[in-house]
Parts: C-alpha cells; structure tokens; sequence
C-alpha cells in the first residue's frame, strides 16, 4: 500500500517544477516564442518592415556580443532578434536571449538610435541576469504548492494570476531597476555615450500620461529617469 502511495506521488511529480533550472526556463521559452514567431508569421507581421528591421539588427548585434563577452553563460544561447509593426507588446526578451521589438512604440517615442539601444539593452539585461528563472523561484518561494504542479502552469501564472503577480510586483520592481542600470553599463560599454543612452527614459517619461505613477511591477518612469542620470553622470566621471 504504502509502495503503490510512493509510486503515485513519483507519477505526480513527473514534469512538476520540484527544483528549476535556467535549461527548463530556456525551453519554456522558446516553446513560447516560437508560437508568437508563428502567429505574427501569419498574420504577415514578422519582420515585416525590412528598413526598420535592419535598423534594429544594426544596433543590437555589438549589444549582444558585449553581453556574450561579459556574461559567457549567453554565448552558447540562440539569440534571437525579431521585429514587429505592431504595438501589442512595446519590447520583451525571453529567456535564452530571445527578443521582440515593435516598431510602432519605437516611432511613437521617437526614439534615436542611442535610445533604442537603450532599450534593447535593458531587455538582453533581463535574459544575461536570469530574471525569468528568478521570478519563477519567488513564486515558488511565496506559493510552495507551485513546486508539485506543471512548469507549464507557472509559466502561464506569472503571466496572468493577478494574485500571484501582485506578490512578485516587488522583485519586479527590484529587475526592472536592475534591467535599467546593468542595461545602460552594458550599452556605454559598447560604446553608447552614457546621457544619451538615458535620454530614453526621459521620452519615457515625457510620454507617459502619469510619470510620477508606478505601474504594477515597474518603477515610476520619472524615477527611472532621475536614476540613469545619475548613472550616466557616474559614468561620465569615471571616464571609459
Ligand atoms: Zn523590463
């Protein structure tokens, strides 16, 4: 009896999310993306717009290989770049390295090429950093029945539980930061000039109806605006 319980709780178990790794998240992901990569396929909306397309590629390749050279795990990932007409989401990176970019939220802020790699930056900041594995281990954390049930369920959880999501809005917060400030090291690496780079959070800013609000898991964007000032100022005194 006892036997049959310990073999019922193995099949259970199977494919659960016990102890994650950064390779699970990684196939998650992709899993993921490629159903995206898909559907925008589909509709015509992939890489649709060749000059804009060319455009992001230009900048974000020597963004990618700083951040293969400073984070090695990165070089054995397939990164992938892929841009996109449409507004639904403004920029994401995966884990694994692989981003979306939309041109219409490039086009409504205007953005210049400094300020696009900014963007960019802070997005391949996200993946070199583990944030979505990391995320993944706090809900685990806080909900520790997450720990017996499919990956899978997280996944979509993170994404859409609004209880569960409320609970990780601080960490949020806390990679968003992070995302901004390794992201603009990353890109003044390359060899952006640092209060360029930041200028983005100012059109940020600038075009947000409420820029003193903090949204659910990210950091009010004057705030984020005043922090890569500070930064680049830092940097514009410690000189290259
Ligand atoms: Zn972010």
């Amino acid at each position: 009896m006892r036997r049959y319980f310990f073999a019922l709780t193995l099949i259970a178990y199977a494919g659960a999310a016990l102890a994650l790794t950064q390779a699970e998240v990684m196939a998650g992901a992709e899993r993921m993306y490629r159903e995206q990569m898909r559907e925008l396929q589909a509709r015509h909306q992939l890489d649709a717009d060749p000059a804009f397309h060319q455009r992001v590629q230009r900048v974000v390749k020597p963004l990618i290989a700083q951040a293969v050279h400073d984070y090695p795990e990165s070089a054995g990932w397939q990164w992938e770049v892929h841009t996109t007409p449409e507004d639904d989401d403004n920029a994401y990176a995966m884990a694994g390295g692989k981003l979306l970019v939309s041109r219409a939220y490039v086009h409504k802020l205007q953005l210049t090429d400094a300020e696009l790699a900014m963007l960019l930056a802070h997005e391949i900041a996200h993946a070199v950093l583990r944030h979505n594995l990391l995320e993944y281990e706090e809900a685990m954390r806080l909900e520790p029945a997450w720990r017996g049930r499919p990956f899978a369920e997280l996944e979509d959880a993170v994404d859409n539980d609004s209880a569960l999501m409320r609970k990780l809005a601080p960490l949020g917060m806390q990679q968003e930061a992070e995302a901004d400030r390794e992201g603009l090291k990353l890109a003044w690496r390359v060899g952006w000039s640092a209060p360029m780079l930041a200028r983005y959070f100012h059109k940020l800013a600038r075009a947000s109806h409420a820029p003193n609000f903090e949204q659910f898991a990210h950091p009010a964007p004057s705030q984020r605006w005043k922090a890569a000032q500070e930064l680049a100022a830092m940097l514009e005194a410690a000189g290259r």
